[in-house]
């Protein structure tokens, strides 16, 4: 008996999840997440999977977030034949997310081919257009939380609530005869682990008694200050009062789904109760506005003490769906608030909003997550002084905040605590979905005090395991790797010219007078040519 598992994704990093497991009756994925971030790994969207997706016979979705379902529809397009398992809740939010994925794809190439096409280079096809993912919904099929079902044969698998987003899975599978004395090899895949006190979500639940887990670690080094609903309330009301103060507007960039709505049921509450000024909250995102309509139809079913529906239906919320509505957006001066995506700045039309923002000093931009190495959003909580936004220089003279009581995520206790709550785990516990520092803080939280040392796994990409040893063994697969460890760990070449650019533009507008600009310009030439 042989039970497998490949890391396809989500490892060494926090996107791009997808784990392969194989044993001689099938093949079964969980997640098939998107790439984002730094060039290398988005070139991965790209490229071949590494397996045959027609070989792969079900998949199974943790939750609707673009790093975990984002290439189903290229799954779908290059042979895959089988079911996608996955809540309502996800089914529906997939239902707006997918569609929007690839329209995202197709004008990023549209783009991507107009400046290819003026340097002589050949077209690039989208990795999947709108109309491949509305035809990929027809493959889904509704799973109900903690009851079991046939995932492939020999292999059950249960759906656990991870209180993460409106969905959110912890996926258990169970591989029939494959423990010791013909007992089922049980594995946790944890998916993505909501924090306590999340606004709309219960906490996270899922079983005890395993052979392994699959744990994120996103935020495994990070130890935030315990937080209840008034607390991260009364925070966002001390930014908002002070944007207000400043008689600029607030720009928020939020994830479309969940963020956005926790943003707006807390904004519309203290505005209602008189506890910051009334403005108009303009949502300026069409799948945001589609997602919030989503919450809406699942109120009853989301935790709250709070009328969401009500708070969701607001007269202070403006939403912007079309091009025309959104630019009459720039009309307003003043302090007003504009909630738009993408969350890490890296798409949508809170680009257009920090364009014209970013370098007026009364403006504030309040981040209120996580943000990816390699993001602008990573870029303006670094403190950066001037960023790139289509190919233009903004200086900086915005207030940029952060709040991260809103995060979706569990924090590094937490992690450590939902892991301990799964003991015994009898072979290991595997880190994944985390960058260097958070892989390094949860183990060095977990070793001895929850687990041997010995039994944490920190994976690279495409490294697989059999787990049906008494411990993992890891397979060779150096001759089959996608990229080398080393490329997934560093900042590719991109960010790093992006960077310099923006010093040597730093250096030179700091410099007393035109001399001595012109002598800045001479010693990096001298620099560059020394070389040759
Ligand atoms: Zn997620």
């Amino acid at each position: 008996m042989s039970v497998t598992v490949r890391f396809c994704g989500a490892a060494r990093t926090v996107t791009g999840s997808c784990y392969l497991f194989q044993t001689e009756n099938g093949r079964l994925l969980v997640d098939c997440g998107l790439f984002q971030g730094p060039k290398t790994l988005k070139a991965l969207n790209y490229s071949a999977f590494p397996f045959q997706p027609g070989e792969i016979d079900s998949v199974l979705l943790t939750h609707a977030h673009i790093d975990h379902s984002g290439l189903l529809p290229k799954l779908i397009g290059e042979g895959f034949r089988g079911p996608i398992m996955a809540t309502r809740g996800t089914i529906d939010l997939c239902s707006y997310l997918l569609p929007d994925a690839g329209s995202i794809q197709e004008s990023e190439v549209a783009a991507l081919n107009r400046r290819n096409a003026a340097r002589g280079r050949a077209e690039v096809d989208p990795i999947y257009t709108q109309a491949d993912a509305i035809a990929s919904l027809d493959t889904f099929r509704a799973i109900d939380y903690e009851s079991w079902f046939e995932a492939i044969p020999g292999v059950r698998a249960r759906y656990w609530n991870a209180g993460h987003l409106l969905g959110s899975a912890s996926i258990e599978l169970a591989f029939a005869g494959a423990a010791k004395s013909g007992q089922p090899l049980r594995i946790l895949v944890s998916g993505d682990i909501g924090p306590d006190a999340k606004l709309l979500e219960r906490n996270p639940e899922a079983p005890t008694g395993l052979d392994y887990a699959i744990s994120e670690s996103t935020y495994g080094h990070v130890d935030r200050p315990a937080t209840t609903s008034e607390a991260r309330r009364q925070r966002l009301a001390t930014e908002v009062r002070n944007a207000h103060a400043a008689n600029g507007p607030l720009l928020i960039p939020a994830f479309a789904v969940e963020r956005t709505q926790e943003l707006i049921v807390d904004l519309v509450d203290l505005m209602e109760r008189g506890e910051v000024p009334a403005t108009p909250i303009f949502l300026d995102s069409p799948l945001a506005i589609r997602a919030t309509a989503v919450f809406r139809q699942y109120a009853s079913e989301l935790k709250s003490d709070i009328d969401v529906n009500r708070l969701l239906s607001s007269p202070h919320l403006c939403c912007t769906e079309t091009v025309d509505e959104s630019k009459g957006i720039a009309k307003f001066t003043g302090f007003h608030i504009i909630i738009a995506a993408s969350g890490m700045c890296d798409a949508g039309r809170i680009r257009h909003h920090l364009k014209r923002w970013l370098w007026h000093r009364n403006a504030t931009v309040l981040l209120v997550g996580f943000q990816a190495q390699g993001t602008l959003g990573r870029f303006l909580d670094d403190g950066a002084k001037a960023v790139r936004i289509q190919g233009e220089e903004i200086k900086v003279a915005a207030r940029i905040c952060h709040i991260d009581e809103y995060s979706g995520h569990a924090d590094g206790p937490e992690l450590a605590r939902w892991i301990a709550a799964r003991r015994p785990i009898h072979r290991g516990v595997f880190l994944v979905h985390g960058e260097e520092p958070a892989l390094a803080g949860l183990s060095e939280r977990i070793a001895e005090r929850i687990v041997p040392a010995a039994q944490i796994f920190r994976p690279i990409l495409d490294d697989i395991f059999e787990l049906a040893t008494s411990a993992p063994t890891p397979i060779d697969v150096s001759h089959r790797r996608r990229l080398t460890p080393e490329a997934v760990v560093a900042l590719d070449w991109h960010n790093d010219m992006s960077k310099l650019i923006l010093d040597i533009n730093d250096r030179i507008e700091a410099a007393a007078d035109d001399r001595a600009r012109g002598v800045i310009i001479r010693k990096l030439r001298r620099a560059l040519y020394a070389q040759d």
